[in-house]
């Protein structure tokens, strides 16, 4: 935490009681990524006094400050992650919803870009759509 605090400190914002309640949505989810309703839902369980705008603003404070990652996906909803400084992908199921991260990069050799088209990678997307293990299985 004494980190994050950091990180927010030096964009500029102050750690406060609902900042505080979000990070921790994030930090005991099972899912590894969220929706703003879903952040929402789980933080008014907690917080009494908190609204959905509120935590919407403070979801885009925390994504300033990078330590949440903002993802839009294909369905048009934007989800939330932890940045936890570990580049991923994602695997998304379009049966339940599941988000996996994939273990390894699949466009590490960015470097020949840099030669073909004279153009320097800093950073890149690629989300996977398609059926978890246990959507496939059952299926048949
Ligand atoms: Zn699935
Ligand atoms: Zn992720
Ligand atoms: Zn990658």
């Amino acid at each position: 935490m004494e980190i994050l605090e950091h990180q927010l400190k030096s964009k500029g914002y102050k750690i406060t009681k609902h900042r505080m309640a979000i990070l921790n949505v994030f930090i005991g989810s099972d899912e590894h990524l969220l929706t703003a309703a879903e952040v929402y839902n789980r933080v008014s369980s907690k917080e009494n006094n908190i609204n959905f705008s509120t935590v919407y603003r403070n979801l885009e404070v925390l994504t300033d400050a990078n330590i949440i990652k903002r993802l839009n996906l294909d369905n048009g909803i934007n989800y939330y992650e932890l940045n936890q400084g570990v580049h991923h992908h994602h695997l998304i199921c379009l049966e339940c919803g599941n988000a996996e991260t994939t273990k390894y990069c699949p466009l590490a050799d960015l470097k020949a870009l840099a030669q073909h088209n004279d153009f320097l990678p800093i950073d890149h997307k690629l989300e996977i759509y398609g059926y978890c293990k246990n959507c496939n299985n059952s299926k048949g």
